[in-house]
C-alpha cells in the first residue's frame, strides 16, 4: 500500500497521541457537509451531560433533608417536593434530548456512511491504470469498506458517547473540587493515573496494530485473488494449497494481534487496581472528614456518586482511546487511498468543446513514466479526421503510451497533443474522453446483462439502437441464440461468453458510444478463420467516419490503414501507406515478411488475413 507508515515507535507517545489526535479532527471533519445538523447535536448533548450533573447533587440534597429532620417533622415534606420535582425536570430533559440526540446522530452517520462509500468509490475509479495494477482490488474494496465502517462507527460514538464523556470530564472535575477539594484531589489523581497508563499503552501498540491492519489486507487480498481465478484453483487442483496458504495468513495475522490485546489486558488490569484504590481512599478520607466535621454524610454520598461517574467516564475514555488505535491503521489506509492524486486533472478553465470533428495533431511528444527511462520521444504527426492509422512495431516500442497519451491517461512531459486545434489539458477529461472510444484487446465487460454492458456505451439507448449496434458488430446473431438474449448476465467478466463474443460486444458498445476518435487495440490472440471474419467485419462497420487509432496485429487492418506508423523505442522510425512502407523495404518490410507473410505471399491483404 502506498499509505503513510504509522508512527515509529522511537517517537515519545505525546506524538503517538497527537497523531491519533489529527486523525479523529479529519474524522469529524469529514461531517462538514452537514454542519449545522452536527452542531445542534454537540449543543444537545451538552444539555443532556448539564442535566446528569444535577442528579447527584441534588441526591446529596435529599440525603441531608432527610438526615436534619427531626421524627414527625410533617414540613419536610415541603422541602423535599421542589427537590423531587427539579429532578423529574432533569430527568425527562436527559430522556427527550438524550432520544433526539441519538436517533439523529444515527442518521446522520449513515447518511455519510453512504457518501464516503460513493465518494471513496468514485476516487478510486478515477485514479490512473497504473495506481490498479499495484494495488488488488481485494485490498481496495477491504479499504472502502472496513475505512466506511471505522468512521461511521466513530461517528455514532461521537455523539453517543465521547463528546459527553468529555465534557461531563470537563465539568465534574472543578465541580468535585467546589463540593470537597480534599476528596476532589484523589480523583484528580485517578486521572493523571490514567491518562499515563493510556499514553504508555498506545505508544506501546499503535506500530503494533498497524502491522496487525496489513495482515488483514493481506488475507483480503488473497482471498479475493482465490476466488477470482477459481477456475484454475480447482482445474490445477490447488485447493487444499490456496487453503492452507490463507490460514497460514490467517496465524501471522493472529500472532501480529496478541502481543496488542496482551498490553490492553495489562493496562485494564492497572486501571482497576487503580479505580478500587481511588474508591477505598475515598470512603477512608471522607470518614476522617466527618469525623472532623468537614463533610456531611449528604456531602460524602454525593460525592461518592461523582467519583462513580468520574470512573464511568474515565473508563470510557479509555476505551474509546482504545478503539481509536485500533482503527487507525484502517483509517490511514482509507485516507492514504484519498490521497493519492490522480495523475490527470482537469485545468482551471479547461472546456467542454461538445462533439468533436477527429482532427488529432501529436507536436514532439516526449513521455516517461518514471523521469529516467524514455516511453515515447519526438512523437510528430497529423491524423485527418476519419483516418485510419495502424500502428505497428515490437512489444514495448510504446504503441500503447501513445494512444494513452491521446485520452490522457497521463499527460506528456514534452511536446502538445491537439484535437482539433485545441491542447487535449484544455478540454474537460470528461468531454476528451466523451470524444474518444476504446475497445480493449481484453474485452472488459461488467458481470451484469448484456444489455447493461451495451447501455455504458450510451446510458439512454433505446432497445432499438442496441439491437442496430448489436447487428453491426455482428454480436445479434449470438445475442439472439443465448436463452434470455440482451437481459442474459454475461458472467463474472464475460466468463460465459466466447473470446470473440465479448468482443463484438465490446465493438457495439463503442459503436453505441459513436465516438469521433476510436482507439482499437486489436487481439493477439488466434481465432478461428469464422470468428476472425465476423470481428474483422465488425470492426470495418466500427471505424466507419472516424479517427482510428489500430494497435495492429492483423494484417488486414495494416492493409486497410491510410497509414502505418511503425514503432521502435518509443519513436516512430517509419511512416507511410503498407504499399510504401514495403516497397521502402525497411524495419516494416522486414517485420511484415516475417509476422506477416511468412505463410504466403498472397495478393490480395484479406486472403492472407484469414492465414494470420
Ligand atoms: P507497446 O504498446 O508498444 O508494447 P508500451 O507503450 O506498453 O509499448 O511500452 C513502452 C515502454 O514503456 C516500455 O519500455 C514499457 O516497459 C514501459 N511501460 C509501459 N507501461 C508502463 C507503466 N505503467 N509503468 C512503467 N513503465 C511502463
Amino acid at each position: 500500500m502506498t499509505g503513510p507508515e504509522a508512527t515509529s515507535p522511537e517517537q515519545p507517545s505525546s506524538s503517538s497521541l497527537r497523531s491519533l489526535l489529527a486523525l479523529y479532527r479529519r474524522v469529524l471533519g469529514l461531517l462538514a457537509p452537514e454542519k449545522r445538523l452536527a452542531w445542534l447535536l454537540v449543543a444537545g448533548n451538552l444539555l443532556v451531560v448539564g442535566a446528569q450533573f444535577a442528579e447527584p447533587i441534588l441526591f446529596g440534597r435529599v440525603i441531608d433533608t432527610l438526615t436534619g429532620a427531626a421524627t414527625g417533622d410533617s414540613q419536610i415534606w415541603v422541602r423535599l417536593s421542589s427537590l423531587i420535582a427539579a429532578w423529574v425536570v432533569f430527568g425527562l430533559l436527559t430522556i427527550v434530548f438524550g432520544t433526539l440526540v441519538a436517533l439523529h446522530s444515527d442518521r446522520l452517520a449513515h447518511r455519510q456512511r453512504q457518501a464516503q462509500v460513493a465518494h471513496f468509490f468514485e476516487h478510486v475509479i478515477e485514479l490512473p491504470l497504473a495506481y490498479h495494477s499495484t494495488t488488488h482490488s481485494g485490498r481496495l474494496m477491504k479499504i472502502m469498506l472496513q475505512g466506511t465502517d471505522s468512521l461511521w462507527g466513530l461517528w455514532v460514538a461521537f455523539f453517543r458517547d465521547h463528546l459527553s464523556t468529555y465534557l461531563s470530564l470537563i465539568v465534574l472535575l472543578p465541580l468535585s473540587l467546589y463540593l470537597n477539594w480534599r476528596l476532589a484531589l484523589l480523583l484528580i489523581a485517578l486521572c493523571v493515573v490514567f491518562s499515563i497508563l493510556t499514553a504508555i499503552t498506545v505508544a506501546k501498540t499503535e506500530k503494533l496494530q498497524s502491522s496487525v491492519e496489513s495482515r488483514y489486507s493481506d488475507v483480503a487480498e488473497r482471498a479475493s485473488d482465490t476466488l477470482g481465478n477459481i477456475a484454475l484453483v480447482q482445474s490445477f487442483t490447488r485447493v487444499d494449497t490456496e487453503v492452507s496458504d490463507l490460514k497460514r495468513l490467517v496465524e501471522r495475522l493472529l500472532a501480529a494481534q496478541i502481543p496488542v490485546l496482551s498490553w490492553w489486558a495489562v493496562a485494564a488490569m492497572l486501571s482497576r487496581a487503580a479505580t478500587t484504590f481511588t474508591i477505598l481512599s475515598i470512603i477512608a478520607v471522607g470518614t476522617w472528614l466527618h469525623l472532623r466535621g468537614l463533610a456531611t454524610v449528604g456531602e460524602i454520598v454525593a460525592f461518592m456518586s461523582f467519583a462513580t461517574m468520574v470512573i464511568h467516564r474515565l473508563e470510557q475514555a479509555v476505551g474509546f482511546t482504545h478503539r481509536i488505535l485500533l482503527e487507525a491503521p484502517r483509517l490511514r489506509d482509507f485516507f492514504a487511498v484519498l490521497d493519492t492524486n490522480p495523475a490527470v486533472a482537469d485545468r482551471p478553465g479547461a472546456v467542454d468543446p461538445g462533439r468533436m470533428i477527429g482532427e488529432v495533431v501529436f507536436d514532439d511528444v516526449g513521455f516517461s513514466y518514471d523521469g529516467k527511462r524514455i516511453a515515447a520521444e519526438h512523437l510528430s504527426f497529423t491524423v485527418k479526421p476519419g483516418e485510419t492509422i495502424a500502428l505497428v512495431g515490437p512489444t514495448g516500442a510504446g504503441k500503447s503510451t501513445a494512444l494513452g497519451l491521446l485520452h490522457r491517461a497521463f499527460d506528456p512531459q514534452q511536446g502538445a497533443i491537439r484535437i482539433d486545434g485545441r491542447d487535449i489539458r484544455d478540454i474537460k477529461l470528461a468531454a476528451l474522453r466523451g470524444n474518444i472510444g476504446v475497445v480493449f484487446q481484453e474485452s472488459l465487460l461488467f458481470n451484469r446483462s448484456i444489455a447493461d454492458n451495451l447501455r455504458v456505451g450510451k446510458a439512454n439507448a433505446t432497445d432499438a439502437e442496441m439491437r442496430d449496434a448489436a447487428r453491426r458488430a455482428q454480436a445479434l446473431d449470438f445475442i439472439e441464440a443465448t436463452p434470455g438474449g440482451f437481459d442474459a448476465n454475461v458472467g463474472e467478466r464475460g466468463r460465459s461468453l466466447s473470446g470473440g463474443e465479448r468482443q463484438r460486444l465490446s465493438i457495439a458498445r463503442a459503436l453505441l458510444k459513436n465516438p469521433p476518435i476510436l482507439i482499437l487495440d486489436e487481439a493477439t490472440s488466434a481465432m478461428d478463420a469464422a470468428t476472425e471474419a465476423k470481428v474483422q467485419a465488425a470492426l470495418n462497420e466500427v471505424v466507419i467516419g472516424r479517427t482510428t487509432f489500430v494497435i495492429a496485429h492483423r494484417l488486414a487492418t495494416i492493409r486497410n490503414a491510410d497509414r502505418v506508423m511503425m514503432f521502435d523505442h518509443g519513436r516512430i522510425i517509419e511512416s507511410g501507406t503498407f504499399d510504401e512502407l514495403i516497397e521502402k523495404g525497411g524495419r516494416f518490410a522486414e517485420l511484415a515478411r516475417a509476422q506477416f507473410l511468412a505463410p504466403a505471399l498472397a495478393p490480395t491483404g484479406e486472403a492472407v488475413a484469414q492465414d494470420y
